[in-house]
This record gives C-alpha cells, structure tokens and sequence, in this order.
C-alpha cells in the first residue's frame, strides 16, 4: 500500500511528465467503486482544463486544473462545461481552482502512455491529453477513488510542513497510544504503518506509550525522526519513479531499508535484541524492547 513518500514520489513523477498539458476527453469504466464523485462530476470537472500541476496532499495526489484548456479546443464548449455540480446536487461556477484528486488505496496506479499501448485490465479512467499520451488510472482491487473538488483540504498536519511547537501540542493530553496518534488522519496526514513504526524506533519510543506520557524532550526526537524517514524514503523513491508512472516501468514500490517494521525476532540492528511485534489498534507494531522506552 503505498505510504507518503510513495505517493510523493509519483506525485512528482506525474507532475514532470504531464504538467502543462491539456486534458482533451475522458473515459470512465463502468465499476462504481472508483468514483468518489460522480462520472457526470468527474467529466465536466476534467475535459478541457490545462494541468496546471500536481502535488500531493497527505496520501492524495491531487490534479490542479486551469480553464485554460479550453482554447485549444476550436468547438464551442456547452454550457454544463462552465458549472460543477457539488456533491449536494448545487452548481457552482467553475473556478480557476478546479482539482482532480486520486486516491490510490492498496492497488491503484497513475500511469502516463502512448495511445497505442495496450490498456491494462482494471482500467477504470482514462484521461485524453493534447500532447497525444493518455493518463491512465489502473487499480485491481478497486480501494483506489478518483473525485473532483474546489480548494481539497485533507485535514491534519501535513507532516514534512508542520512547525515543531504545532507537532508538540498535537499529543498534549492525549491518552491513545502514541502509535495511534501517528496513524491518526485527523492529526498527521499520511503517516503510515510503516513509517510511524520506524520513526518510533529512531525516537527510542515504545508505541504503546500514552502521547501524553511522551516528554518534551522526546517530542523533538520523534518530530525530527518522522521527517527524516519520510525525507529517506522520498529521496529513493526518486530514483525508482519511472516505475510506478511510466507505463512500461516496473510494478512494486521501492523500499526503506527497515529497522523494525516486519523484523520481528530478528536482532535489533543497533543492539541485537529480538525486535517484538505487537498489536496496536489492529495494526501489527514493531520495536527494540531495549533501545525504545
Ligand atoms: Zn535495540
């Protein structure tokens, strides 16, 4: 499942590859699960628009859409092209801030092609480009959504912007364990199992400890772990992006080289102790029962 430095990485992956260009016609499969708004949304929302660029916002990539698009296009647009359609049935007027947000889920991929490329099985959108490539979103077990908005805002801190002294009062009399403060949305976006494990044992933190408990003296050392790892992972996943966007790269994610995630009973690598394994909120929880207090 892909976690934020993934998403980053193909997030960048796709804005080098496609900004700038135009998005001339669109085609939705017809599984309904994908679609978080609906095709008609999707449609008037897409065609026609330049994309302006791409970033990402916690585990979402998000498609930032300019009207611009449209002089390219010599045929008169009709007039459901100037109005969205908002999820309570309104129509608002189009505005220059238009986004198309992907959600990969466990299996979905962004892939940029040649027309003449075979479309994969699990295709479920296609997105026709001016420059003659199509944007292909493919995704098996179909946990992936694509849906359109006006000013997406995910919620929680985005944890590579957050400033210190907003990070520490995020766990201020919070009595879950801090494990499930990092995995909490509402809180951080986009830090995952993995990673939170793996900032955790940076820190020298158990994840079972209250977040209340962890001291003003942890909180920098977690604060500084959490960017660190996903900074890492960020930085290999550069090397390896042409994989996960280019429609002839290679399937899988690249990974971190693990300390504990997925290593239990094995030694700690820095102080040979059988790293454990633990539930936590039905997450399975890794970490050196020396070097974490
Ligand atoms: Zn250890």
């Amino acid at each position: 499942m892909p976690e934020l430095p993934e998403v980053e990485t193909i997030a960048r992956g796709l804005a080098n590859r496609v900004t700038g260009d135009v998005i001339e016609s669109v085609w939705l499969g017809s599984k309904p699960e994908p679609l978080k708004s609906t095709a008609s949304e999707i449609v008037a929302t897409l065609e026609s628009t330049r994309i302006a660029g791409v970033h990402r916002v916690g585990k979402h990539i998000v498609f930032d859409l300019e009207n611009g698009g449209r002089t390219s296009s010599p045929v008169p647009r009709k007039s459901r092209q100037e109005f969205s359609k908002t999820h309570e049935g309104m129509l608002v007027p189009r505005s220059n801030t238009a986004q198309w947000i992907v959600h990969l889920g466990m299996t979905g991929r962004m892939l940029v092609c040649k027309p003449e490329q075979p479309v994969e099985k699990h295709t479920h959108a296609v997105a026709r480009l001016s420059s003659g490539r199509e944007l292909r979103f493919v995704d098996p077990r179909r946990f992936g959504r694509l849906s359109v908005a006006h000013g997406f805002e995910s919620g929680g801190l985005e944890p590579l912007e957050v400033k210190l002294d907003l990070f520490v009062e995020l766990f201020r009399g919070r009595k879950t364990p801090i494990k499930s403060a990092l995995l909490n949305q509402k809180l951080l976006r986009g830090v995952g199992n993995i990673y939170a494990d793996e900032s955790l044992f940076r820190a020298g933190i158990r994840p079972r400890r209250r977040a209340a408990s962890v001291t003003r003296k942890e909180l920098p050392r977690l604060y500084s772990a959490i960017q660190e790892v996903l900074k890492e992972a960020i930085r290999l996943g550069g090397s390896s992006v042409s994989d996960y966007v280019d429609a002839d790269g290679e399937e899988g994610f690249f990974q971190l080289q693990h300390r504990v995630y997925g290593r239990e009973g094995k030694p700690c690598l820095v102080c040979k102790t059988p790293i454990k394994r633990i539930v936590i909120a039905g997450r399975g929880s890794h970490y050196c029962p020396k070097c974490q207090k």
